[in-house]
C-alpha cells in the first residue's frame, strides 16, 4: 500500500504521522477538481499543539546533538526517499491542490534540491569558526557558531504545498532544530504524506518533524505552544495575526507574505521570451503563486508587439483536469471572488479585457478560470494594487524603464519580480532598484531554483528570508565565544589596572582612529 492510500483516512497506520491526541473533531479535505475527499484529519486544538511541540523538545535536543554529519547522513536518506517516489507525491499534489502533474513533479524536484543543499551547507554555514578578537582584544582568540534555536513552528500555504513549507522545514532542520509543520487546511494530506516520509526514511528521529492539521485556530495554538521561532507563510492579513500573537511570548517570527510582482519589458528586449515568460509567470499554477507575474510594464517601443504575442499564447492555454491541461482549478473556492472583483473593477474603471474575462462557456464549470489579460487598468485599482492571486495578467505601455520602475515600485507589496533587457548592465541596474527580495533577468521565477540565493520579500510581503545561507541562519542563533590566549601585563577589565591605563588606551585610540575627517 502506498503512502498515499495509507492516508485516504485517518486509520491507525497513519496515527503517529498525524497523531489524534484526543482530538474526535476532524475535517475532509477535497480534490477542488471534482469535489472527491481526498483525506480525513484532526482538528487539533490547542492542549493537542501543546503536547506536539512537548513531544519536539527532547527531539529538537537529540537531532541537534547529533552533528552536522549524522543529520546530512539522514538528511540525504529523507531526500532519497522523497527521489524515489516523486510520482507519488505528485498524484497526491495533482489530487488535493489541483495543479497538472507535471507542475507538481517540477515543484517537488525543486524542494529535493533545495534539500540537498541545505543539508550539505549547514556546517560550513553555521559551524564554529575563527573570527579576529581585533585590536583591543588581541590576546584572545574569539570564535563564531550559529546554534539551533530548539523547535521550529512552521505554519503553510496550499498554493505549493511542498516547496514552499519545505523551503523553512529543510533549512530548519539542517540547521540542527525539530519542526511542527501546520499545513493549510487545503492541504493537509501532501503535509501527512511528507510526515510519513520522514517517519519512513529516518527511523531514529521520529519526532524531529510532526504535523498538526486544522485551521486558523490550529495555527494560533501553534504560536502560542512554545515554539522557538515561527516561520510563517501566508497572506499578510494572515501574517499580522500570526505576529500578534507570538509577539505575547517574544516569539520570533519569520514571515513569508504575498506579493504583486511586476516585470519590466525594456526597448531592447527579446520580445517573444519575454511575452511567453510573462503567461507562464502569470498563468502556470492558476496564478497561484506569490512570486508570479501579476503586471507587465512595457515600455512603447515594444508594448504592441508584446501585447499581440501575449494574446496569441494565452489563447493556447486551458484550465482543467485532465492530463492536457495547462493548469488546473483555483485550489480555494473563494479565490474565485477575488479575482472576479479585480477583473469586475478593472473594467468599471475603464480597463480592456483583451482575453478571457469572468465569463466563459467554453470553460468546464467548477473552481477553472480563464486566462485573463487586461489593458489600460488605472494605476489605482485593485487590479494593480491588490494581490489577485488567480490567472490574470494586467499589461501597462509606458514611456520607458525608467517609468516602467517607478511603477512597478508603487505597491506596498515587494517580493520578487522579472526584468527583460537585453543590455546586461542595464537588465542589473533594474533589478538591483526593483523593490523586492528577488527579481530575475530575462526569465521569471528563476530565483526560487537557485538554492543559494535567499528568498523573501520587501515591505506587505514579510522579511526574513529562507533558503541559502540566511535561510539557514534564520534558524539559528549566532553565538559569540572568547578564549584568552595569554594574559596582558595590564589588564583593563580590573579593578587592579593602573590609574594611568585608560588615558594611555584613549591616546593610542586617538592616534588611530582621530586622524580620519
Ligand atoms: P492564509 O494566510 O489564508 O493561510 C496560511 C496559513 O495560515 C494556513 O495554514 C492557515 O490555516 C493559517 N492560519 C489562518 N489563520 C491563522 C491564524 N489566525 N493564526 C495562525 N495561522 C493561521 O494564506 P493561504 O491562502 O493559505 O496562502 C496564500 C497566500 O500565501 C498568498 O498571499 C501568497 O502570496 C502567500 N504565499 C507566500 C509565499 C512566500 O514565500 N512569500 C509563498 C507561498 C504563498
Amino acid at each position: 500500500m502506498s503512502l498515499a492510500e495509507k492516508l485516504e483516512t485517518v486509520t491507525d497506520d497513519a496515527a503517529g504521522t498525524v497523531d489524534r491526541h484526543a482530538t474526535t473533531k476532524t475535517f475532509e479535505s477535497t480534490d477542488p477538481g471534482s469535489g472527491a475527499v481526498v483525506g480525513v484529519f484532526p482538528v487539533h486544538d490547542a492542549d493537542a499543539v501543546r503536547s506536539t511541540v512537548e513531544r519536539a523538545r527532547p527531539a529538537a535536543l537529540a537531532w541537534a546533538a547529533l552533528g552536522f554529519a549524522a543529520r546530512k547522513q539522514r538528511l540525504d536518506a529523507f531526500r532519497g526517499y522523497l527521489a524515489r517516489r516523486m510520482h507519488e507525491l505528485a498524484d497526491l499534489v495533482h489530487r488535493e491542490n489541483g495543479k497538472p502533474h507535471a507542475d507538481a513533479l517540477l515543484e517537488i524536484t525543486l524542494a529535493i534540491d533545495h534539500l540537498a543543499w541545505a543539508a550539505a551547507h549547514a556546517a560550513k554555514t553555521l559551524g564554529s569558526r575563527k573570527v579576529s578578537a581585533g585590536m583591543l582584544a588581541a590576546n584572545h582568540a574569539a570564535y563564531l557558531e550559529y546554534q539551533p534555536l530548539g523547535v521550529i513552528g512552521v505554519i503553510g500555504p496550499w498554493n505549493y504545498p511542498v516547496y514552499t513549507p519545505m523551503g523553512s522545514i529543510s533549512y530548519a532542520l539542517s540547521a540542527g532544530n525539530a519542526v511542527v509543520f501546520k499545513p493549510s487546511e487545503y492541504t493537509p494530506a501532501i503535509a501527512a504524506w511528507l510526515a510519513a516520509a520522514w517517519r519512513a526514511a529516518v527511523p531514529d528521529a521520529l519526532d524531529a518533524f510532526q504535523v498538526v492539521t486544522g485551521f486558523g485556530d490550529t495555527g494560533a495554538a501553534l504560536c502560542r505552544a512554545g515554539v522557538d521561532k515561527l516561520a510563517f507563510t501566508g497572506s499578510a492579513p494572515t501574517g499580522k495575526k500570526v505576529m500578534a500573537a507570538c509577539a505575547e511570548n517574544l516569539v520570533p517570527v519569520l514571515m513569508e507574505l504575498g506579493g504583486k510582482d511586476a516585470m519590466i519589458v525594456d526597448d531592447d528586449a527579446d520580445v517573444a521570451a519575454a511575452a511567453d515568460a510573462a503567461v507562464w509567470g502569470a498563468m502556470s499554477n492558476a496564478g497561484q503563486t506569490c512570486i508570479g507575474i501579476e503586471r507587465v510594464y512595457a515600455t512603447s517601443a515594444v508594448y504592441d508587439r508584446f501585447v499581440e504575442a501575449v494574446t496569441a499564447q494565452v489563447r493556447t492555454l486551458r484550465p482543467g483536469s485532465d492530463d492536457e491541461a495547462t493548469y488546473g482549478p483555483m485550489t480555494m473556492p473563494s479565490q474565485m471572488d477575488v479575482v472576479r472583483r479585480h477583473i469586475e473593477d478593472a473594467r468599471a474603471a475603464g480597463g480592456r479585457v483583451v482575453s478571457g474575462g469572468t465569463e466563459d462557456d467554453a470553460y468546464p464549470p467548477g473552481g477553472y478560470l480563464p486566462p485573463t489579460v487586461l489593458l489600460d487598468v488605472p494605476e489605482t485599482s485593485a487590479a494593480v494594487q491588490e494581490e489577485t492571486f488567480g490567472p490574470t495578467l494586467t499589461i501597462t505601455e509606458v514611456r520607458d524603464a525608467e517609468e516602467a520602475l517607478e511603477r512597478a515600485n508603487a505597491t506596498s507589496y515587494g517580493l520578487a519580480g522579472s526584468v527583460f533587457a537585453t543590455s546586461k548592465a542595464r537588465g542589473l541596474d533594474l533589478a538591483r532598484r526593483m523593490r523586492s527580495g528577488m527579481t530575475s533577468v530575462n526569465s521569471v521565477l528563476t530565483f526560487a531554483s537557485v538554492p543559494a540565493l535567499p528568498f523573501g520579500g520587501v515591505g506587505d510581503s514579510g522579511f526574513g528570508r529562507i533558503h541559502g545561507e540566511d535561510g539557514l541562519k534564520e534558524f539559528c542563533r549566532a553565538k559569540s565565544i572568547t578564549r584568552q590566549r595569554v594574559a596582558l601585563p595590564v589588564n583593563l577589565m580590573s579593578f587592579a589596572r593602573p590609574a594611568s591605563a585608560a588615558d594611555a588606551l584613549a591616546r593610542v585610540m586617538g592616534m588611530v582612529h582621530g586622524r580620519h575627517r
